[in-house]
């Protein structure tokens, strides 16, 4: 990084781009040195459809799906699969381009199986859409024995490391794991033919050097990470969701999927094949770098092993290839970022890989697909391919040449942790480049302490351990820094292998606005913070109370009332949320005392103690003679993002999508209790009729949900609260504080939010729910615009979500607030739902 560049090109042009469009939804053009944007601010502008995966996507909240996967096995390799062939399918966007359709890839796989003793291929998961995911191996024969010695090597590695580093044996035998993700962006094809043609050189080649390479390594290869967007030629999966900003979260399948290949096989270097950037973009990346990283250890192999990567796209020889561009040495500070863990190799990296994003050059999706001749598609798409596949080999000639000091910094990146050595403070000039503008760090706290009996704890409790973070229970009461905590309270010590993990997911975060003008996408999350749990640091004490490893979470769920009582339910998190819907779906007659409590009669209490025991949530005894008015389950409407609709259903919430298009189409608003507007509805744009049908639905006492810039245009145009909406900067977000004042949202609600495109509300005649507090942010970036407007000292103390009553008698809320951000904040969920219910009448 040459700190003498001035912001110029790339850095400017986005910057500039990002300036000069509307705040509120202003994302960057997509033009090929720019970067594509996922689940952002476009998010506003295309509502989600109803298609099967989302309709598919209720399961439980509570619940971390098991995999169904494990590297572990009483196999040697081969570990061969026929793998169930797909049905021919002409709509595969990856014909066009002369590239591989996903239909031929298990055919393909087979034959590889059956041509070579090297090659074998398993179904790590299915995607949202219900499509196999491959994990290919190619590796040397080894017998069972061999097998299991491999696996216990690599748990020794995690496990203890210090024993690893005297084991002889394990330095000389232990095979080099590298690991290839390809195609998670489904419209970013190239990754898998690139990936699936030194597949089939490893397993053909008859020379000895191969061979010799495939006795010392393992090269693990996601052959598509997403095969619902190759597909159908879209950067997301079936459920909308762009799976390379999920990784913090796993909301979605292909991303678990991914998180247990890292986990199983923890690789020593990893490749992210994407595209298309014009020039081929090799990671590492700018600053700023994640405050948690052993980023000494990951700087050391990562430019080498980019300049090697650069070397061999330039040995392809075509003019588009004569230089690459890595952003730690050709970029200024948060161009190319590798701050937030949502990313595949920036995950992979807690996992101890030297994670790489690459980008291959030249576009071929988007309006690229559409418009340019196939000849010239599949021309790019053919260098596309030499790109992937050059990178690929040259990763692995890194790795192989690298073997010895690849697995000695892994198994120092697993002792720092267990030791609970202080962040290393990397010198200038450590590898070329590194400079002041690289060096972060952090104070790890000693301990995190998380009090248990809530479904939000058992779900972060649980969350944590599948991604292969280790958590205690104490097996007694205790007291640490003044607090009295119960047993069974869950203690994370973080003298552990993967302590950086552990703490990108539990600490609050860090505001980074000052560091650098802009950023590539969020920089603040945090499940400590946002996901409903109480999560408490220990900074400097482990407690002292003897504990016991949890492999799961404890359950939360009771019905703590004499028989034959009324049964009564806050709704704290979505699972008491999903209960309701449940109880509610079954014809169940609930009342509600007011907005966030809910009265279910004696009479279910069977059904009650069947979803406390799946959901995990606490009925208690409802006061007698408890009143309170009947409710039914709301009929929504909703135009809304793939996230948003992705939540309610998992909620339970029957919800009907609709949009500009689907209202102008003559779409029936009779019947509907409320109507959500975050995405793709513009009340402007309707047509007479469809006007008209949205007049009548407001009239008539209709209610109204909105959230984002969408919303509080709607809100504006229909007249539904005289709220005026202003915007804060378009790109700032991450975690604010606020402070809960309404009844609805305000009551129950935790004292963080998340903002993406944040709004405040000025005006009277209606109710605050929620202000953002002074100073409100506490992790992220979020800039004021040139003037001092749009800043967080403009939006400290102002109403981020209000509530009122329509002109027709309805109720609204209006959210400045992300409540359903990429399926992140869970504990923010309940609130987002008692404004629905209330909404709904
Ligand atoms: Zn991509």
């Amino acid at each position: 990084m040459d700190l003498s560049r001035t912001l110029t090109g790339f850095g400017a042009a986005l910057l500039a781009t990002a300036l000069l469009a509307n705040p509120a939804t202003g994302a960057p053009g997509d033009t090929p040195s720019t970067r594509d944007f996922g689940n952002g601010p476009e998010r506003n502008e295309i509502a989600a459809v109803d298609s099967a995966a989302a309709l598919s996507a209720r399961t439980l909240l509570a619940e971390e799906p098991a995999s169904a996967w494990s590297l572990q096995s009483r196999q040697g390799y081969p570990r061969q699969n026929t793998l169930p062939v797909w049905p021919d399918n002409p709509e595969d966007r990856s014909i066009k381009l002369g590239l591989i359709p996903y239909h031929e890839m298990a055919p393909k796989l087979n034959a590889l199986q059956q041509a070579s003793d090297r090659v074998s291929a398993e179904i790590i998961g299915k995607s949202a859409g219900g499509r196999d995911l491959y994990l290919v191996t190619v590796t040397a024969p080894e017998p069972a024995g061999e097998a299991a010695r491999q696996d216990r090597w690599r748990a020794l590695i995690e496990d203890n490391p210090a024993a690893a580093k005297r084991d002889r044996a394990l330095r000389n035998g232990y095979k080099t794991p590298v690991w290839i993700n390809a195609n998670i962006h489904g419209n970013e094809w190239e990754g898998t033919d690139g990936a699936l043609r030194v597949i089939e050189r490893l397993a053909t080649a008859t020379d000895a050097a191969t061979g010799d390479f495939l006795g010392r390594s393992r090269v693990y290869v996601t052959v598509t990470n997403n095969p619902d967007g190759r597909i159908a030629g879209t950067r997301a999966n079936g459920a909308g969701f762009d799976i390379n900003r999920d990784h913090a979260t796993g909301s979605q399948p292909e991303s678990r999927a991914v998180r247990d290949v890292v986990i199983g096989t923890q690789p020593f270097v990893m490749l992210d094949e994407h595209g298309y950037t014009g020039t081929t973009l090799i990671e590492p990346a700018t600053p700023p770098h994640g405050q948690n990283y052993e980023y000494d250890l990951y700087i050391k192999h990562a430019l080498p092993n980019a300049l090697g990567m650069e070397k061999a796209i330039q040995r392809l020889g075509y003019p588009e290839t004569a230089a690459a561009d890595i952003p730690f040495r050709d970029y200024v500070p948060g161009d190319w970022d590798d701050w937030p863990p949502i990313f595949t190799p920036m995950y992979a990296m807690y996992h101890g890989a030297i994670g790489h994003t690459v980008e291959i050059p030249l576009r071929v999706n988007n309006a690229d697909y559409t418009n340019l001749p196939v000849e010239e598609l599949r021309r790019r798409a053919g260098i596309n391919t030499d790109v992937a596949a050059a990178t690929i080999e040259a990763a692995l000639t890194y790795a192989d040449t690298n073997r010895a000091t690849l697995l000695a910094d892994q198994i120092e990146q697993f002792r720092r942790g267990w030791a609970g050595e202080a962040s290393p403070e990397i010198p200038d000039g450590f590898v070329p480049g590194f400079g002041p503008e690289d060096r972060y760090s952090t104070t790890f706290p000693r301990a995190y302490v998380i009090p248990a009996g809530t479904p939000a704890a058992a779900r972060l409790v649980d969350h944590l351990i599948a991604n292969d973070v280790r958590v205690t229970r104490a097996r007694h009461d205790f007291t640490v820094n003044g607090r009295r905590y119960a047993d069974g309270t869950y203690i994370v010590d973080m003298h552990q292998p993967k302590r950086g993990l552990a703490n990108v997911l539990l600490e609050a975060g860090r505001d980074i606005s000052d560091l650098v003008p802009q950023m590539y996408d969020i920089s603040g999350w945090s499940h400590g913070l946002l996901w409903g749990a109480r999560v408490d640091a220990s900074l400097r004490t482990l407690p002292r109370v003897h504990t016991s490893p949890v492999t799961r979470a404890a359950p939360t769920g009771s019905v703590d009332a004499p028989r034959g009582r009324d049964l009564s339910l806050s709704l704290c998190d979505g699972n008491d949320v999903r209960a309701v819907n449940e109880l509610l779906t079954r014809g169940i007659k609930l009342r509600r005392t007011h907005a966030g409590t809910v009265v279910v009669p004696a009479g279910a209490r069977s059904e009650a103690t069947a979803l406390a025991k799946t959901l995990g949530v606490r009925f208690g005894a409802a006061p007698r003679g408890t009143e309170g008015e009947v409710f039914d389950q709301p009929v929504i409407a909703a135009a809304v993002s793939a996230d948003e609709l992705f939540v309610l259903r998992e909620m339970g919430f029957e919800v009907r999508t609709v949009s500009t298009a689907v209202l102008n189409a003559g779409a029936d608003l009779s019947g509907v209790d409320t109507l959500i507007v975050s995405s793709g509805l513009s009340y402007t744009a309707l047509n007479p009729t469809a006007r008209a049908a949205v007049d009548a639905f407001l009239a008539r006492g209709g209610g109204v949900l909105t959230r984002g810039a969408t919303g509080a245009a709607f809100n504006a145009a229909a007249k539904v609260l005289p709220a005026t909406a202003v915007a804060g900067r378009g790109d700032a977000n991450g975690v604010v504080t606020v402070t809960n004042e309404g009844a609805v949202v305000g009551a129950g609600s935790p004292p963080n939010s998340f903002v993406y495109s944040p709004l405040w509300f000025t005006g009277t005649g209606f109710t605050v729910e929620q202000r953002y507090g002074t100073g409100p942010l506490v992790a992220g970036h979020w800039l004021p615009t040139g003037t001092g407007t749009n800043g967080p000292a403009q939006a400290a103390g102002q109403a981020a979500v209000v509530s009122g009553t329509t002109p027709g008698g309805g109720n609204a809320v209006l959210f400045g607030t992300e409540p359903l951000f990429r399926a992140h904040p869970k504990g923010l969920y309940a609130g987002y739902a008692r404004a629905l219910f209330w909404t709904a009448g």
